[in-house]
């Protein structure tokens, strides 16, 4: 996994991104403040130009440089959030990347994420997507699968954990302001995490 790839993930996620707009905003409508879709596709669009105007050198470089812009780009909570895992991803990497170093990465920045959100698990969050998906990663390193089949198994897990926020009531963010509302609808930010790891999934070859 080279630095191109790394660079690849993220245009393909502001390409999925970008096409599901509308609905993560609708999600967002339902439970929150219907900026969500907006927010990030701005924020990857961001990250876009930086990559294309800087370009980095290692896999480190490119998610700090993705972390950064959506920390800076994003008005909301998700760019913060989105921002930290992948500061504390790139700052985790080493090169020559391998499976095993994307997932010891992956789950540091997941763990800042959860210091910074402090949300666990359950409480209807990205947390719900993240989490399952860099299980799935680590599972995935122990029994020695390939990279590909890897990613198709975390973002499998990532789309699960995002439907089976659909039932939980919301403890952070916004959507807790809603109480037992909040039920019966989809995490606008465990799906757009969801998007992010069949971007991953998707340009692995
Ligand atoms: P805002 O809520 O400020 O309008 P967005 O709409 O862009 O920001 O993002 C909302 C998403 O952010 C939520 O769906 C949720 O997944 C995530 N989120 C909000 N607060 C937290 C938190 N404390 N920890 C983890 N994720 C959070
Ligand atoms: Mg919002």
């Amino acid at each position: 996994m080279d630095t191109d790839v790394f660079v690849a993930w993220f245009e393909e996620a502001a390409r999925l991104v970008h096409h599901d707009r509308d609905r993560l905003t609708q999600l967002d409508a339902a439970i929150g403040d219907a900026d969500h879709g907006t927010n990030l596709d701005r924020g990857l669009t961001e990250v876009r130009k930086a990559l294309a105007e800087s370009p980095p050198g290692t896999p480190g470089e490119v998610l700090a440089a993705a972390g950064a812009t959506l920390i800076r780009r994003v008005g909301g909570a998700s760019g913060p959030l989105y921002g930290s895992v992948f500061r504390q991803m790139g700052k985790s990497l080493e090169s020559p990347v391998t499976l095993a170093g994307f997932s010891a990465a992956f789950e540091a920045g997941v763990v800042a994420l959860e210091r910074l959100g402090k949300a666990a698990l359950g409480d209807k969050t990205m947390v719900d997507a993240l989490v399952p998906a860099s299980r799935a990663l680590a599972l995935a390193v122990r029994d020695g699968i390939g990279v590909k089949e890897a990613f198709e198994r975390a973002a499998k897990a990532a789309e699960e954990g995002a439907k089976a926020t659909i039932p939980m009531q919301a403890r952070k963010g916004r959507a807790s302001y809603l109480g037992e509302r909040s039920i019966g609808h989809e995490d606008p930010g465990a799906a757009s995490a969801a998007l992010f790891m069949a971007a991953l999934a998707s340009v692995i070859v």
